[in-house]
């Protein structure tokens, strides 16, 4: 029996919630094809073996942990070449990655240094018989491409939030390995990492974003959608293009075609007519909530529960009543 593999994300020294959902996914397409141990792989700078373990609490049976104080960056050439050198040396059916910004960058280079097969942006999976059949959507979500890949490994790059982690205890063997190319050597070196401040939730690794978009009418507006999102606990704040174009909000936030690509438990979208770009980011959500004066707004087509109304009426109550739902438990 065959094991798979499983490329575990880390950031500063911690491992990311798609690390998890990786190693779930992994352990879910093992248990698919009658077993097989699940080998995950983490590369960082030195310290980063600390968190291997944790990778056993969602069914790793063994980590691999490439140190080097070159690698607190994400470094393209060096984290490539050490998967697809775990991949080539053990009879991997398939790998798994994350389809984040650091993803969609690796997975393509370990399948080309490999000569195998990937697909991207994979939000469902299934095993049959020798073959991985992966979905995902296409053409800006409008439909839903399945996939048929032959041959070992089969790579698949998870669309975060698409798996959900999963605990499955075991106590996963650690194993330190070096990179397979010296990170001085490296030829493409990432110099910058632009990204949210630590401060705010990544939108990636929350599991509710409230979304605001050109109905909110000016960016001091924004503080309706951050109180929403205070009000949940645990919500990220997204945006449309719209909003982030006009410097409403920072790039970082723009939910979409053109910026994140998330599927949150619970997405509420406030102010935001639905356009495909917009879509494209977020209709693999859980569940979408939708408040539009527009009752013909195509974020409507979409959503599971829908408003329509003044969202300036509308989301001081609805933040209070989450505020009371949430102290009375
Ligand atoms: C190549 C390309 C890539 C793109 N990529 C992206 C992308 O990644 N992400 C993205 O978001 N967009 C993207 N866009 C832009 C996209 O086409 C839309 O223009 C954008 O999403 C619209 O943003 P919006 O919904 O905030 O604004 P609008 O379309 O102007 O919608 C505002 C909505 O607010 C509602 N509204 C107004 N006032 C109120 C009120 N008081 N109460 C309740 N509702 C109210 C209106 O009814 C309306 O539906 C892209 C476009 C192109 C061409």
């Amino acid at each position: 029996m065959g094991a798979t593999f499983a490329f575990a994300e880390s950031r500063d020294g911690n491992l990311r919630k798609v690390a998890f959902e990786a190693v779930t996914a992994a352990r879910q397409a093992a248990d698919a094809s009658g077993g097989g141990e699940v080998h995950a792989l983490i590369v960082g700078a030195p310290g980063i073996a600390a968190r291997a373990a944790e990778l056993g609490k969602y069914g790793a049976d063994a980590v691999a942990v490439a140190e080097d104080a070159g690698l607190e960056r994400y470094s393209p050439e060096v984290f490539a070449a050490t998967s697809a050198e775990r991949l080539r040396t053990g009879a991997y059916r398939a790998g798994f990655f994350a389809a984040s910004a650091q993803g969609r960058d690796l997975a393509p280079r370990v399948a080309a240094r490999l000569g195998v097969s990937l697909a991207s942006d994979v939000t469902d999976f299934e095993i049959q018989g020798d073959a991985v059949l992966a979905r995902h959507p296409a053409y800006t979500g409008k439909v839903i491409v399945t996939l048929r890949l032959v041959g070992a490994p089969a790579l698949l790059s998870l669309r975060p939030g698409a798996v959900a982690a999963v605990e499955q205890p075991r106590v996963a063997r650690v194993e330190a390995v070096a990179p397979a190319i010296a990170p001085g050597a490296a030829r493409v070196v990432v110099t910058e990492v632009s990204q949210r401040s630590a401060a705010k939730l990544d939108l990636g690794e929350a599991s509710v974003i409230v979304s605001g978009g050109r109905g909110l009418r000016a960016p001091e507006n924004f503080k309706l959608v951050e109180d929403l999102a205070a009000a949940f606990g645990n919500a990220a704040v997204g945006a449309t293009r719209a909003v982030t174009d006009d410097g409403w909000r920072p790039a970082t936030d723009q939910i979409g075609q053109t910026g994140r690509v998330v599927s949150p438990n619970l997405y509420v979208a406030l102010g935001i007519s639905g356009a495909v770009q917009h879509l494209a980011g977020m209709r693999t959500a859980k569940t979408i909530v939708a408040i539009n004066r527009d009752k013909d707004a195509p974020i409507f087509k979409v959503a599971d529960y829908g408003i329509v109304g003044d969202l300036f009426e509308i989301l001081p109550r609805l933040t209070e009543e989450i505020k009371k739902a949430r102290a009375s438990q």
